[in-house]
């Protein structure tokens, strides 16, 4: 993959906190879609936490809007800044110091945060060994007979975490390059495997079952 594609230089963001903002606006939607959200803020110089705070929730709502479902994620996002600010008085850096696991728990308590923002904070701003599950990744695994289709989140993880050292920088491309192989060739419907650098595995996968 990583020849194929190249390095994917993830996670796109300046700062480790537009890296979370990424995060939370990328579900259910385009990147693109969330780099006009990023833009907006950006413009607005709201793109930090304290200045983040200050803005009203209907301001805050219409400079998200570009990435879609802008009230729940303007919720996930006043969630997000009123933990930070209750609980580490506005620091991120206190709040990504935390263990991994006990930070992992609290995104999970917030509201919009599911398993795979709360990983793609902990691997891409944390620098976590977390391995980042999405749809893309369940699709290339259950096409190549490594997992059931109806895998749990954190079975599929374990699968990578099994089987790879525990490398943030490693985790980090590999995922992008998952995404990368998911988008360019592992359509839902009709993959292009003939292209896809991964078909040599299939071929190998076809060939053990
Ligand atoms: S070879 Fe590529 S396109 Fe085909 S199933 Fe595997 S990952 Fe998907």
């Amino acid at each position: 993959m990583r020849r194929h594609f190249g390095h994917q230089n993830w996670w796109p963001g300046r700062t480790r906190f537009e890296v979370i903002l990424g995060a939370l606006l990328t579900q259910n939607t385009s990147w693109a879609n969330v780099e006009k959200a990023l833009a907006n803020l950006r413009q607005a110089r709201a793109l930090s936490p304290e200045k983040l705070t200050s803005l009203p929730a209907g301001r805050l709502a219409r400079l998200l809007r570009p990435s879609g479902y802008f009230r729940q994620k303007t919720r996930a996002v006043q969630g997000f800044l009123r933990h930070l600010n209750n609980g580490y008085q506005g620091s991120l850096a206190r709040l990504l110091r935390r263990p991994t696991a006990e930070l992992r728990a609290e995104l999970l308590a917030l509201s919009g945060i599911g398993e795979e923002t709360a990983d793609s904070i902990l691997l891409y701003a944390a620098g976590r060994p977390v391995f980042v599950i999405d749809a893309y990744t369940r699709r290339v695994l259950a096409r190549h007979g490594l997992a059931s289709a109806q895998a749990r989140y954190d079975e599929l993880q374990s699968f990578f975490e099994r089987h790879l050292p525990a490398d943030p920088a490693l985790y980090n491309d590999f995922h992008a390059q998952l995404v990368a192989v998911g988008k360019t060739f592992c359509h839902r419907e009709r993959p292009d495997c003939a292209a896809c650098p991964l078909g040599v595995e299939l071929e190998r996968s076809h060939a053990r079952a």
